[in-house]
């Protein structure tokens, strides 16, 4: 046990003892080969859920083979791993986004709700007003209704417009905070492989997600291992 953070469980979970939470936060990280990042998203990640007073847990998505790697994927099987845990409310977090302010509130007051609006590498404004990508959060309604996302999008880019074109097609919203508070700095890396698919794959979004998505995802059990400061859940995918 480290001698920071004493507040945290092990799993990266937090309860808090003086109010009841009205939600269950699961923070969904998907991951390969980042640790540098994840060590920083999570020393800035814990100490402003618990000054939030939030109820939450930290899920480490971790891709285990070597194969394209497949957020959409990795979201659909942390979520309903998460689930059988009884969250109530799903944050898809990238790991390279550290928030800059305590009033990103980590909750699903709105559902979805895109909260990395204003992020640094785009000088701090939303580059387009689908954008889904980066950290949202979202209810188990909303997230069902949808399907979850797209299990078809390997490497880099698509799979998140796909799903805004998911919330578009069912007629929800994508709420946000200020720009002012909505913000993000981005960690530097390498691009990762492009997917040049993505064109194509994403001209039937908006009829697919019916039969692509939480309904058909089939997945081997993933290995669980609680740390102190997360769960990782490691993923073939
Ligand atoms: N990711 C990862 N390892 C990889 C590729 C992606 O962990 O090799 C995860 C990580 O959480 C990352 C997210 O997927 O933040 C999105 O990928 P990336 O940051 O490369 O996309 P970009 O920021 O360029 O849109
Ligand atoms: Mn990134």
């Amino acid at each position: 046990m480290e001698f920071r953070f004493i507040w945290v469980q092990t799993g990266g979970h937090y309860t808090p003892t003086r109010c009841k939470p009205r939600e269950r936060v699961a923070i969904l990280i998907p991951f390969r080969n980042r640790n540098n990042h994840l060590r920083i998203l999570l020393n800035n990640l814990h100490p402003i859920l618990y000054r939030q007073q939030l109820e939450y847990s930290i899920y480490v998505l971790k891709q285990a083979d070597e194969k394209p790697f497949n957020r959409g994927k990795l979201f659909n099987i942390g979520y309903l791993e998460a689930k059988k845990d009884n969250h109530t409310c799903f944050v898809f977090h990238d790991v390279d986004l550290i928030p800059e302010n305590d009033h990103i509130l980590y909750g699903c007051v709105r559902s979805p709700m895109h909260l990395s609006r204003a992020v640094n590498t785009f000088n701090y404004k939303l580059p387009y007003k689908e954008l889904l990508g980066g950290v949202a959060a979202w209810k188990t309604r909303e997230f069902e209704q949808v399907n979850g996302w797209s299990n078809l999008f390997v490497n880099w880019g698509g799979e998140d417009d796909d799903l805004s074109y998911r919330t578009i097609a069912n007629k929800l919203s994508i709420f946000r905070f200020r720009n002012s508070v909505a913000r993000y700095t981005m960690l530097e890396h390498r691009r990762t492989p492009v997917n040049t698919a993505r064109h194509r794959q994403l001209q039937d979004s908006y009829t697919r997600y019916k039969i692509d998505g939480l309904s058909s995802l089939v997945y081997e059990s993933p290995r669980i291992q609680r740390y102190h400061l997360f769960t990782m859940v490691s993923i073939n995918t």
